[in-house]
């Protein structure tokens, strides 16, 4: 254990020395712990094996996130039951020369072991480097970069991904998003799958599994924990969490599948349902990069949030599950009934939608970015039958606040999706025959469904049948958003196949919106 005092000692020796850190700095090494808690012993081999993460970045700094797990599979991470204080480091190279910031923190059981460091302090729009220190042990070095300033008039690229079955395919696409030259990974959601393991080989829904889930279907907090261990424990996975900051939310496989509200996908209610919710939160809140303000209190969290990036970027952060009403006709694909026209249909909630209406009022950007789950535009297959799940299932909705949006001035509006485990490109209309108020881009899978096509069946139907369609793709990937004070543009990025391990990524389509317009336009 001495060799943690002496990193702390070095590290606050280094701070002073180069006066890298001011006084702010020093503040924020925080407490100095106890010799008892730094002499617990640790059991052996390495604590980092989830990786490192940040996210949430401010013009001043961002979350660092890791996880203490020896024995990631193990309920407990193969950690003790007691607090473990643990060094950071921020620097402005990757030799860790330059120190930006640094400190220590303590890793609770209570949070299995995570840290969410905010790290304040920094300059803005620069890229950093950070990695925790425990033992003498360094994990993998992270990076990300902090926001440009309010009033920079900054371009600003992001990924859209998520959807992350681990049984249906390999995490190829991560490896290449950690190579992409973005500020930031918007991630929806799906990150874990709820459902149990199956053998290698089992066919369901016609997906082959190629690689199993450990245990069964998760209900309790140990059960979460370890699924999203097994996830993080993927090396595609890692490095692209290492390699940017994201801006995660979470959709219905980080609880149950399509759950909404207080109702689980399956009909669950009342208590037993908000002990899942409560386990599932917990999980997803010691695995993400997320601040304080994302904290679960048991059943109930608040995940949307606000993150700006410059003049023009307001990135408004969804939930669109917890305050949702039950889907409308009993769920599914289908032709809808009456239920779907009620007035008051609820998707983000009244006290969500509230905040996102004042927020993107009182925060003028060039594109008021909505970040979230599932598709907005309508989608209407040739029979007639609409998604429950989607905001189609909820049009009095979708109009009361795309009208409220641009009632309040937000002309540039970009949507944000995923869930459908495929690319599209589409413009979204308040009323069937009303003009487009919003442009769309809903991201491909990484790995859910497997290798997929190019077009589904009754894929030029369903075209034919919605023009305001631009594009759709059926293989996995994931979609690039670009955004300058003029235009937005969008690339759709797809792998032939992820069965198998090296798909190279090749691009599928390319649009651009200009300011002012929602139009798409192939680019
Ligand atoms: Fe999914
Ligand atoms: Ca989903």
């Amino acid at each position: 254990m001495a060799s943690v005092r002496r990193d702390l000692a070095e590290l606050s020796r280094r701070g002073l020395l180069r006066g890298a850190m001011g006084l702010a700095g020093l503040a924020a090494l925080g407490p100095v712990f106890s010799p008892r808690l730094l002499a617990q012993a640790l059991p052996p081999g390495d604590p980092f094996r989830l990786g490192v993460a940040a996210g949430d970045p401010y013009p001043d700094g961002f979350v660092i996130w890791t996880r203490l797990a020896p024995d990631p599979l193990a309920p407990d991470g193969g950690m003790p039951p007691h607090p473990v204080p643990v060094a950071w480091e921020v620097a402005e190279d990757p030799g860790f020369r330059s120190i930006a910031a640094a400190g220590q923190a303590l890793a609770r059981p209570e949070w299995a072991h995570s840290l969410h460091v905010e790290v304040q302090g920094l300059r803005p729009h620069r890229p950093y480097f950070y990695r925790f220190r425990l033992h003498g042990l360094a994990s993998p070095t992270g990076h990300a970069r902090t926001a440009p300033s309010a009033t920079a008039g900054a371009d600003f690229r992001l990924v859209t991904a998520g959807c992350q079955h681990y049984e249906h395919g390999l995490f190829t696409a991560w490896r290449h998003i950690a190579r992409e030259e973005v500020d930031l990974v918007f991630h929806y959601g799906d990150f874990i799958y709820e459902y149990a393991g199956r053998p290698v080989g089992a066919v369901s829904a016609g997906r082959s599994t190629i690689r199993s889930h450990a245990g069964g279907e998760t209900f309790s907090l140990a059960e979460y924990r370890t699924r999203y261990a097994q996830y993080r424990l993927d090396p595609d996975l890692a490095a692209a969490s290492a390699a940017h900051a994201f801006a995660v939310t979470f959709d219905d496989h980080e609880v149950a599948n399509n759950w909404t509200g207080a109702v689980g996908g399956r009909g669950e209610a009342g208590l037993e349902f908000d002990l899942r919710k409560a386990a599932a939160f917990q999980a997803w809140y010691e695995h993400m990069p997320v601040r304080r303000t994302a904290l679960p209190q048991g059943p109930r969290i608040t995940a949307h949030r606000r993150l700006d990036f410059g003049r023009h970027v307001a990135l408004h952060l969804l939930d669109t599950r917890g305050a949702r009403d039950d889907q409308p006709c009993g769920d599914g694909t289908k032709p809808p009934c009456a239920e779907v026209a009620r007035a008051d249909a609820q998707v983000l909630g009244p006290a969500q939608e509230a905040w996102l209406l004042d927020s993107a009022a009182t925060r003028p950007a060039t594109w008021q970015v909505l970040a979230q789950q599932v598709p907005m535009f309508a989608r209407t297959f040739p029979n007639g039958a609409i998604g429950m799940d989607k905001w189609d299932g909820y049009p009095a909705a979708r109009a009361r606040l795309l009208h409220g949006l641009h009632s309040r001035g937000a002309t540039n509006l970009v949507v944000l999706s995923g869930d459908v485990h495929s690319a599209y490109a589409a413009t979204v209309a308040a009323e069937a025959e009303g003009p487009a108020l919003a442009c769309e881009f809903t991201a491909s899978s990484i790995s859910s469904e497997g290798d997929g096509s190019e077009q589904r069946r009754g894929t030029a139907a369903l075209l034919a049948a919605n023009p305001h369609i631009a594009f759709h793709n059926n293989r996995r990937g994931y979609a690039l958003q670009h955004f300058t004070g003029r235009h937005c543009f969008a690339t759709f990025r797809a792998l032939p196949f992820v069965s198998r391990p090296g798909a190279p990524v090749e691009d599928r389509a390319r649009f651009v919106v200009a300011a002012g317009d929602v139009a798409l336009h192939p680019a």
